[in-house]
């Protein structure tokens, strides 16, 4: 394992963590506390959380929430092409880490570093030790365990190397707290697609963004499910490698009658997956004044979006909002193509 990493490291000791509480929250709570005070960068980015401004848009049955934070021009504006993710250095490896950065060591191959520009509260990166391409395949699982240790107050997210991974040439996952994400009120209209037992498939209805939400207490199931999922995915939009998508799941205790031991209380996973068909809208390439500076990933799909110019964010209309989803999002004729043939493997897992 790389030295790089290991200086990089803070262990539970020193953290000065609370009394017998050694939960995943409590250490990324001591890890912002501890970064906060060695790393200036990290606190202005807390500070400009604080002060960000927020508006809320209303789109018939759904509300987005705009987020005006101009912290986030970087990320936004990030150049991804292949060429230019070649000749810079990587941000995401140890050796270009500013001098105060440090993180908390998830299992041997993955580091929770603070993310100093935060969108949302305790804003953390989850970083592949090793310089390694973003891509989901064969790590789902993974997320699913990072989900469960930071449950129930975090979600965690997915962006794919040509939707949204600012560095889409190392594999990295981001987690939050979830309370200020507005999933609640803009998800809740769906239609089933698929019923098991562990597990529930439905799509939304009228969410400018077509998305999957899957609901499961059987993880092996979801997944499967997942996993076929992305398959139909890339088979319907010609995808040679990974579809592309934007992932937010998260874990919570789950009802008091669901199967489980006493010991690992059950717990219920919820997954949105969104399928994409484009990385940028159009309006993000336009000349001023029809420019708007949004480039969406998960958390704008799932309705907070990030605008980091001022002018922008007071411009924006409820129509910009729904074209620049429908632009970036999946077809409707292609996600109903998806959802039919979800519909044909119904069972699939009982084989
Ligand atoms: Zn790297």
């Amino acid at each position: 394992m790389s030295r790089a990493w290991e200086e990089r490291l803070l262990r539970d000791e020193e953290l000065a963590l609370p009394a017998a509480d050694a939960t995943w929250r409590a250490r990324v709570d001591a890890l912002f506390r501890e970064q906060c005070a060695r790393w200036p960068a990290l606190a202005r980015g807390l500070e400009a959380l604080a002060r960000v401004l927020i508006r809320e848009v209303s789109l018939g049955s759904a509300t987005l929430l705009l987020q005006h934070n101009p912290l986030r021009l970087t990320s936004t504006t990030a150049i991804v092409d292949e060429e230019a993710v070649q000749q810079r250095p990587c941000f995401l490896c140890p050796e270009h880490l500013p001098v105060e950065e440090r993180g908390l060591a998830y299992g041997h191959e993955y580091v929770i570093l603070c993310n100093p520009y935060p969108i949302l509260e305790q804003h953390v990166t989850i970083v592949h030790r090793a310089h390694t391409p973003q891509a989901l395949g064969g790590r789902f699982d993974v997320l699913l365990d990072m989900a469960a240790a930071l449950s129930p107050d975090f979600f965690l997210l997915y962006n794919g190397p040509k939707c949204g991974a600012s560095a889409p040439d190392h594999l990295h996952f981001q987690a939050a707290v979830r309370a200020r994400l507005p999933i609640g009120r803009n998800f809740a209209e769906r239609q089933l697609v698929v019923s098991e037992p562990g597990i529930t498939i439905s799509h939304t209805v009228s969410y400018p963004a077509p998305t999957l939400i899957y609901r499961a207490t059987d993880r092996q199931r979801l997944s499967a499910w997942i996993a076929e999922t992305l398959s139909a995915l890339a088979n319907l939009t010609d995808s040679p490698g990974e579809p592309m998508l934007n992932l937010i799941l998260f874990a919570e205790a789950a009802p008091a009658n669901a199967p489980g031991d006493q010991r690992h209380p059950p717990l219920v996973w919820t997954v949105l997956l969104f399928p994409r068909a484009r990385h940028r809208p159009s309006c993000f390439f336009a000349e001023e004044p029809k420019r708007l500076l949004i480039s969406p990933a998960a958390i704008d799909l799932a309705g907070l979006v990030v605008v980091p110019i001022r002018e922008h964010f007071e411009r924006i209309t409820a129509e910009d909002l729904r074209g620049i989803f429908s632009e970036v999002a999946l077809s409707l004729e292609r996600f109903d193509e998806l959802v039919a043939q979800l519909r044909a493997h119904r069972n699939f897992t009982q084989i």
